[in-house]
Order: C-alpha cells, then sequence, then structure tokens
C-alpha cells in the first residue's frame, strides 16, 4: 500500500468514462467500471496485488465486486494477481481458449531466464530481470480456477463490454480487447507503448525474445488496425490517444529499422523509475 513517505509506484487515469488505465512499476492493468461492478484486465506480478488493491479502491471499488478478471494472456507479468482475485473473493478469471493451458499453470509459455541471462550484459535489461524476479517474475502461473470465456456475448454483459480481438503471436492465445463505448483498444503485449528494455516511445512491439510465434505476433497486427479507436491502451507504455491504423502503420515503419542493439540504462535505483512511458524525455526516441 501506499504510505506517507513513498511515492506511488503506479498512476491511475481515466482516459474514457469508467475505463481506468493503471501503470504499474513494469506493466499495465485496467478497471472498466460500471456502477460498484466492475472487470479488472490483467494485474500486474505477483509482488504488484499491492498496488493492484490500492488502485481499485482509486477508482472507488472494492475488489469482491469484481465482475471477472480478464487476461490478455498468462505471462506473470499480467495474470500475477488473478489468482488472488479468485481465491480470495471467487471471481471468475478468464481468458481465451488457446491461452487457457498456460493460466492454468499445465504449460508454460514465457520469455526464459536463459534468454534473458542471454541479453543481460546491457544494463537495462539488468535492471529489468531484478525487477522481475524481485516481484515473483520466475514464479509459475497457475490459476486452478482460470476458465475460457464461452463466447462474445458473455463478455458483452461485463463491465465495459469487452470485445475479444484474437491476436496470437507474443503468446498462442492473446487476446486484445475492443470497449466499444470508449473507442480504446486494449492491446495487451501485442502492441505496447513502451518496454523497460526499450528506448523508443509510441507504439511498437516488444523486443522478439518476448514473443512465441513473431511472425504470428507481426499477422496479428492487422487485427488491431482494423479496430474503430481513438485510444490505445497498452500493456507496457502510456495510453496513447490514436487511431489504430496510423499506430499500426508506426509500428511497422519502425519494424523495418534496425534497432539499436545497445540501450540506456534507467536511472540510479532501476526501476523505481522506469526508463519508458512518462518518464522519457522527449527528443529521446530513436
Ligand atoms: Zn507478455
Amino acid at each position: 500500500m501506499r504510505n506517507g513517505r513513498e511515492a506511488p509506484k503506479y498512476t491511475l487515469s481515466e482516459p474514457a468514462h469508467d475505463v481506468f488505465f493503471v501503470e504499474g512499476p513494469a506493466s499495465n492493468w485496467i478497471i472498466l467500471r460500471r456502477g460498484y461492478a466492475f472487470t479488472l484486465i490483467d494485474g500486474g506480478y505477483p509482488g504488484d496485488l499491492p498496488l493492484v488493491l490500492a488502485s481499485i479502491a482509486d477508482a472507488g471499488l472494492h475488489p469482491a465486486d469484481a465482475s471477472a478478471v480478464l487476461i490478455t494472456h498468462a505471462h506473470i507479468d499480467h495474470a500475477g494477481t488473478a489468482g488472488h482475485f479468485a481465491a480470495a473473493h471467487n471471481i471468475p478469471v478468464l481468458c481465451s481458449v488457446p491461452e487457457l493451458p498456460y493460466l492454468l499453470g499445465e504449460d508454460r509459455d514465457q520469455v526464459s531466464v536463459r534468454s534473458i541471462m542471454g541479453k543481460a550484459w546491457q544494463p537495462s535489461v539488468l535492471h529489468w530481470a531484478w525487477h522481475v524476479l524481485a516481484s515473483g517474475g520466475a514464479s509459475r502461473v497457475a490459476v486452478l480456477t482460470a476458465a475460457a470465456w464461452a463466447d462474445d456475448d458473455e463478455l458483452a454483459a461485463l463491465p465495459g463490454s469487452p470485445v475479444a480481438v484474437p491476436t496470437p503471436g507474443h503468446t498462442p492465445g492473446h487476446t486484445a480487447f475492443y470497449l466499444p463505448a470508449a473507442h480504446a483498444a486494449v492491446t495487451g503485449d501485442a502492441l505496447v507503448t513502451g518496454h523497460a528494455i526499450s528506448r523508443r516511445r509510441g507504439p511498437q512491439m516488444l523486443d522478439a525474445m518476448f514473443h512465441s510465434d513473431e511472425a504470428g505476433a507481426r499477422r496479428s497486427l492487422a487485427q488491431l488496425g482494423k479496430l474503430d479507436a481513438s485510444l490505445l491502451l497498452p500493456g507496457h507504455g502510456p495510453a496513447v490517444r490514436t487511431a489504430m491504423g496510423p499506430a499500426v502503420g508506426t509500428v511497422r515503419a519502425r519494424a523495418a529499422v534496425p534497432k539499436r542493439r545497445f540501450v540506456v540504462p534507467g536511472p540510479a535505483g532501476g526501476f523505481a523509475e522506469p526508463t519508458y512511458g512518462r518518464n522519457v524525455a522527449a527528443g529521446e526516441d530513436r
């Protein structure tokens, strides 16, 4: 929980009515409010639970009133607190059919420690890897009560009326969500606007090492480009007001340019102030 001495470790904004976007220390989550009820999309690392609960309180809500926790994909930095909601409040934790084995913990699809350490000579990667481990990132996702949503109607009935947009590639069952009333696209890790180990700002793909099928992830961009949204709510990085067609165009243009392999480390202390999103000075882009 927040206290008087420490700065809050998340930023909550309401970029559309009843849509709360929370930038956590290393990943984002989203609260869709309808009266006292709400839908939570993703929920940070296991160690982010106090922040997730505090952000729910900031939105004037109580964790027991969640209608469902929707998971874009079963990586630990997005699904890390879902088990708490299931265990403590019997709240349904839902994902797509192809993602379910990973959310149940029956299978594992996550960037391996080996591939992380292969890049750990980059200072920013080392900072990131340290944060990952300190936040429970090496633990296994296993939400034993998780289920796949039955159909579009089940999702439409939830607060925020999310529409599933299958975007496989980052993981086999990765799903983005379209929010019709908010004209917003919740893109998870299929399209981000920053990441701790990226020095770019704005719409981009995660580093190739994070995708289980990079070519598939690129193909899935087309699904996002079609969405009639003017607000991009990514899994990493800040919210961006943009139409999705141009956002995807930016991503594709960047993908055609070779990336710099050297990335700058964060400020002393590393992850307290992530090197992405709002803390990156303008002009630091490539
Ligand atoms: Zn991921």
